[in-house]
């Protein structure tokens, strides 16, 4: 029984988290949600990458930086062909990245982005 519920406090989030930002065209703050989708845009040998998100209500995009001008050669193959893909599960390994979004200056939504207790 103990060990049981011992199990619950996993720590690692099963879902994306959300953003909460002013929206330009809802004309407030909204809620944006990962759109699990990544934007590449490759300079020359330097590579930027991007995981949009969405306002929940009018789907405007907002791009959290992932990487910028990053040299193409440090990028893993399968990294990289994740981010073309876009792979899901990485969206979702980004999108649970604290720390991405501290970088960003991206507000998370708790509230929104906490699995119910119950
Ligand atoms: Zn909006």
């Amino acid at each position: 029984m103990s060990y049981l519920s011992n199990n619950k406090y996993s720590t690692v989030p099963d879902k994306s988290f959300n953003i909460i930002r002013r929206c330009s065209v809802c004309g407030g703050k909204s809620i944006y949600i990962n759109s699990n989708k990544f934007r590449v845009n490759a300079n020359g040998n330097r590579i930027d990458v991007w995981l949009i998100y969405q306002c929940k209500k009018c789907k405007h995009t907002y791009n959290l930086t992932i990487y910028e001008r990053l040299r193409k050669d440090t990028l893993s193959l399968e990294l990289y062909k994740g981010f073309m893909e876009n792979d899901e599960e990485l969206a979702k390994v980004y999108g649970t990245d604290k720390s991405l979004f501290v970088r960003n200056k991206a507000e998370i939504d708790w509230k929104s982005s906490r699995k119910p207790e119950k």
